[in-house]
C-alpha cells in the first residue's frame, strides 16, 4: 500500500509545462529565423504573403525533422498551409502504407471454394 504523492503529478505536470514552452520557443524561434532568412513566399506554388496572411506560411522542415534547424536554414521552406499539407500527405503516404487491396482480403479465396462446385459440375455422376 503505497499512497500516491500528489507531488508527483505537480512535478510532471510542470516538467511538461515547461518541455510546451521550450518547444513553442523553439517553433517560434526557428519561424522568425526563416521568415527573416527567405523571401515571404511559398516555395511550391509561389504565392506571395505579406500582413495579416503571414501566418499562413509555414516552416517545413526538409528532412521532417523538426528539431534539425541548422542557422543558414538549409532545412527549411516556406510553404503556404496548403502546401505544407500536401506535402507531408505525399511523404505520409509512403510510410503508412496507405492501400493493402480493400477488394482482397486475404481469407476470402479460401472461404469460397469454387473448385468443390466445379468439380461437380464438369463430373456429372454416372450411372
Ligand atoms: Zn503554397
Ligand atoms: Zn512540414
Amino acid at each position: 500500500m503505497k499512497p500516491k504523492k500528489p507531488m508527483d503529478a505537480a512535478e510532471r505536470k510542470r516538467v511538461l509545462d515547461q518541455l510546451h514552452r521550450e518547444t513553442a520557443a523553439r517553433a517560434a524561434g526557428y519561424r522568425e529565423r526563416a521568415l527573416k532568412l527567405f523571401p515571404h513566399v511559398c516555395a511550391s506554388c509561389a504565392r506571395e504573403f505579406a500582413g495579416v496572411r503571414l501566418k499562413e506560411l509555414t516552416v517545413h522542415h526538409k528532412d521532417h525533422n523538426h528539431d534539425h534547424n541548422p542557422p543558414d536554414g538549409s532545412n527549411w521552406e516556406l510553404l503556404c498551409l496548403y502546401c505544407h499539407d500536401h506535402e507531408h500527405e505525399k511523404n505520409g503516404m509512403a510510410g503508412h502504407g496507405g492501400g493493402g487491396g480493400v477488394g482482397d482480403p486475404p481469407g476470402a479465396s479460401t472461404l469460397f471454394n469454387p473448385f468443390g462446385q466445379l468439380d461437380g459440375l464438369v463430373k456429372p455422376p454416372e450411372s
